[in-house]
């Protein structure tokens, strides 16, 4: 099998079984992202606790399986992790996303490492990245 089809496979695993799809109970932040030019529409929200950790996230709303998939993955990444730590996660998947990054930074993305490829589409940067930002606005 080659990488890119493995690559595929964690993006169609992810579109087809979200694992945070749905309602946070006892959120603390929710924040809308849109995404016009595809008509990707989220809605993410995160519980924090007080010394900020997340402690729980999930994304509600609809787009298409790049959005969806993307912001599925980064959840999986960011629960119980500090925020410090998220935002640090979010510049290394931007850096990706512009062909920037390095090898340890897609180590250190995991999974979200799948969506290197978009890089080298630019139509479907802004599906890829969507939850990422809306996540950085909500931390910022
Ligand atoms: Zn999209």
């Amino acid at each position: 099998m080659s990488l890119e089809s493995v690559y595929g496979q964690v993006l169609n695993e992810h579109n087809l079984h979200p694992f945070h799809k749905g309602e946070t109970e006892g959120a603390t932040l929710m924040l809308e992202g849109k995404n016009p030019s595809c008509g990707d529409d989220i809605i993410l929200q995160l519980k924090v606790s007080e010394d900020g950790t997340i402690e729980d996230g999930s994304f509600a709303g609809s787009g298409c399986a790049i959005s969806q998939a993307s912001v599925d993955i980064m959840l999986d990444l960011i629960i119980g992790e500090t925020k410090e730590r998220a935002l640090e996660l979010v510049g290394e998947f931007m850096n990706m996303i512009h062909g920037k990054a390095t090898e340890e930074e897609i180590e250190d993305l995991d999974e979200a490492g799948a969506l290197k490829d978009i890089s080298h589409m630019p139509a479907r940067v802004k599906c890829a990245v969507l939850g990422w930002h809306t996540l950085e606005e909500m931390l910022k």
